[in-house]
């Protein structure tokens, strides 16, 4: 059963369909645009827009910009690129996720009441990582991150505790934490759990186990600094241990491609699909006997 398919599940969320339409809505009439950080956590992809005139700017770079227009990317920013923008006459262009920026909202609510109350804002997520740098940003970045379990103990138990979570992270992880803190609170001190996880990550994840169950091979697809794209490619594993994770269409290793078997192709909510197409199209230059199923295109 020679056959590949391409998850049509997988792809670009609505968060960076956004930006990037932006950015080359953007290109396409002023020819380049600064971006404040990749615009999409996916080398290639990156490359791809670098061509059309995209500039990647990181935030020492963007405090010595004056007058120009600036994208934030989905991610989000903390208040103060919002403040160095006005300070330097930087128009920004925001491509911020609606679905981050309620997030950020939420925090910063939470966080005007937390002055007088003392409660701890916790944020489940990766310490650095560039949505999470937007959360702690509401809070005067005194919010505690939690990157796994083995973090709780950073935790005062006997002070109330306002969980969140980064938008990207596993909804598993993210309650087995909130139960392990709830269990561990002590002195009547309260424990508020707010679901901020994603669904166009969590829902996909029935889908790719499924789509993994199904063949015997799996080729995902996502740039190395993927957060969704780490936890997708894990649900992949469990269900289909011969799973391989790549970042370049070009990375597919012809050890792997045996004889006489069905490969799905799929990969995280930064993967476009014509790094999908383009995977397909090289396994197919490798073992031209391969079928693509037409509904993959
Ligand atoms: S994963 Fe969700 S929160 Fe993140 S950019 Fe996409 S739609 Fe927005």
């Amino acid at each position: 059963m020679n056959k590949i398919e391409i998850d049509k599940e997988s792809g670009f969320c609505f968060g960076v369909v956004k930006a990037i339409n932006k950015a080359e809505e953007e290109l396409q009439k002023n020819g380049s645009l600064y971006c404040l950080g990749d615009i999409v956590h996916n080398n290639v992809e990156v490359e791809r827009l670098e061509k059309m005139g995209l500039i990647t700017i990181n935030h020492e770079q963007f405090k010595k910009l004056k007058n120009v227009r600036v994208l934030l990317r989905a991610h989000g920013e903390p208040p103060s690129t919002y403040e160095i923008a006005k300070q330097n006459n930087i128009e920004l262009i925001d491509a911020s996720c609606p679905v981050v920026l309620g997030l950020q909202k939420k925090i910063n609510k939470k966080y005007v009441r937390r002055e007088s109350d003392d409660t701890q804002i916790v944020i489940y997520g990766k310490k650095g990582h560039a949505e999470v740098n937007g959360l702690i940003g509401q809070t005067e970045e005194s919010a505690i991150i939690i990157e796994s379990k083995d973090d709780i103990e950073k935790l005062d138990f006997t002070r109330d505790i306002n969980l969140f979570s980064q938008t990207t992270k596993s909804l598993e992880g993210f309650f087995e934490v909130g139960e392990i803190i709830r269990a561990r609170m002590q002195n009547g001190a309260k424990l508020e759990f707010f679901d901020s996880i994603c669904r166009q990550v969590s829902n996909r994840v029935p889908n790719i186990q499924e789509f993994a169950k199904k063949h015997d091979l799996i080729i995902f697809i996502a740039g190395e600094k993927s957060s969704n794209g780490k936890v997708l490619f894990s649900e992949c594993k469990k269900k289909n241990p011969n799973s391989y994770l790549i970042h370049s269409p070009d990375d597919i290793d012809p050890a792997i491609l045996r004889d006489d078997i069905s490969i799905g192709v799929c990969g995280a909510t930064s993967t476009p699909m014509w790094q999908m197409q383009a995977v397909a199209e090289n396994i197919s230059k490798l073992k031209p006997e391969m079928n693509i199923s037409k509904a993959a295109f």
